[in-house]
């Protein structure tokens, strides 16, 4: 019976034969790469896989891995801020945090920034009738 302890951490490449289509994240900051073995396995497909984990690095390790240029939304008046893999959540966030708390909040990404004020919301709330049906 050979059950070699093995490290979650660790890349289980060895006992398990490379499936050559797996596919691999590199983090230059840990110095490492990974398979993304677990994620496939957590029914995260493709993409997503890549994602979940670029999340989990940046969760756990406070950057994101090689390849991954997130868009940061950073609030100008209050400590709240967050990263996010693409610009729709991070409009997203940037919108809500600017209704919910009619704080500027700055987004932005290498190729672009934008300012999301509150101002431009309680406009539109103020052309519109009041609905929070959605949201
Ligand atoms: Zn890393
Ligand atoms: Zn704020």
């Amino acid at each position: 019976m050979s059950n070699p302890p093995t490290d979650p951490d660790d890349s289980p490449a060895a006992d398990e034969e490379p499936a050559g289509n797996t596919p691999t994240v590199s983090c230059s900051r840990c110095g490492r790469t990974w398979a993304l073995d677990y994620e496939l396995d957590s029914l995260y497909a493709g993409n997503q896989a890549f994602e979940q984990f670029a999340l989990d690095h940046e969760r756990h390790t406070g950057h994101f891995p090689d390849g991954v240029t997130p868009w940061v939304v950073d609030c100008q008046q209050c400590p709240d801020g967050e990263r996010f893999l693409d610009e729709k959540p991070a409009r997203r966030w940037a919108e809500t945090h600017a209704r919910h708390t009619r704080h500027a909040v700055t987004l932005s990404h290498p190729e672009t920034e934008t300012v999301v004020e509150p101002d431009a919301e309680a406009i539109k709330s103020a052309q519109t009738v009041e609905s929070d049906s959605e949201e």
